[in-house]
């Protein structure tokens, strides 16, 4: 313990209160005991106030000492409280600065979106947005590492090492699709001003989505999980079945052939929230 600054332990312990905490009030699950193989991480503040960062390629964090950043700080910022974390061999660091938030340019009012399996997002005004296929130059590694930790002696520091690799390419795989998801909701929160969504789409892009539509004012609707999106004309609202390889809405009421998600998307549009009651 006395290699770290006592804050270190403080801090873990802060975090370890507040978990209690939720977890009394019914809002979390039992706090976990957090191994050293997991994701590490640790808190780090300091004593006498906020500190100055400086622009650049390098960053002083207090009771710890200067490091080198692979992404340089854009700017000067100032902050007290820093937190490190490990994911696979990276460290990274995170801080609170107070900023002001730029002006929203003009927006689009409304869009629907349909979370699908061919396509990540499909929007109702026909843009598309396709998630990142894992990259297959990094599949092919991740097969031929695998092999080898299999035939390494269990283990051993070879087979440590090989382990090692593995979870540095599961790490960047899942920050390309992190970068990912960010960057889409993101663009969404800044671009329109009401936002709807089916209510059983995947929990990270909703809690995205729900945060950044209130950091930047717009609206988001949840549509009523038993509405039937994918089955309804967007057009003239007949209804049929769909099984999921039928790829194109084709309407025998109206004439309408339009792609499945465009379709869904169009009726999550449309679709209203009926009044409480009524
Ligand atoms: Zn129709």
């Amino acid at each position: 313990m006395n290699q770290l600054s006592s804050r270190v332990y403080q801090n873990a312990l802060i975090d370890l209160s507040h978990a209690f905490g939720r977890y009394r009030l019914g809002k979390a699950g039992h706090p976990k005991f957090a191994s050293r193989r997991d994701g590490q991480s640790f808190t780090v503040d300091s004593s006498n106030g906020k500190v100055l960062l400086s622009a650049g390629r390098t960053i002083k964090i207090p009771t710890l000492g200067t490091f080198r950043l692979h992404e340089p700080l854009s700017c000067s910022f100032v902050s007290q409280t820093f937190t490190l974390s490990k994911e696979g061999n990276r460290w990274f660091v995170s801080f609170c600065v107070d900023a002001q938030r730029l002006p929203m340019r003009q927006r689009e009012s409304s869009v629907g979106i349909d979370i699908g399996v061919k396509s990540f997002a499909t929007l109702s005004n026909n843009q598309v947005f396709d998630a990142p296929k894992p990259l297959k130059q990094a599949k092919t590694k991740l097969a031929r590492l695998q092999r080898q930790a299999s035939r390494q002696v269990k283990g051993s520091n070879n087979q440590r090492k090989t382990y090692d690799k593995i979870s540095q390419i599961h790490a960047k795989i899942a920050c390309i699709r992190k970068d990912f998801l960010h960057k889409l909701t993101t663009y969404l929160a800044q671009t329109f001003l009401r936002i709807k969504i089916e209510d059983l789409n995947f929990y990270e892009f909703r809690r995205q989505l729900e945060y950044k539509c209130k950091m930047y004012g717009s609206q988001l609707v949840l549509v009523d999980r038993w509405f039937p999106s994918s089955k309804i004309c967007a057009n003239c609202g007949h209804k049929k079945d769909m099984p999921l390889s039928v790829r194109t809405y084709d309407c025998p009421a109206c004439g309408l052939s339009v792609d499945r998600d465009l379709n869904a998307s169009l009726n999550i549009l449309n679709w209203e929230p009926k009044a409480i009651g009524g």
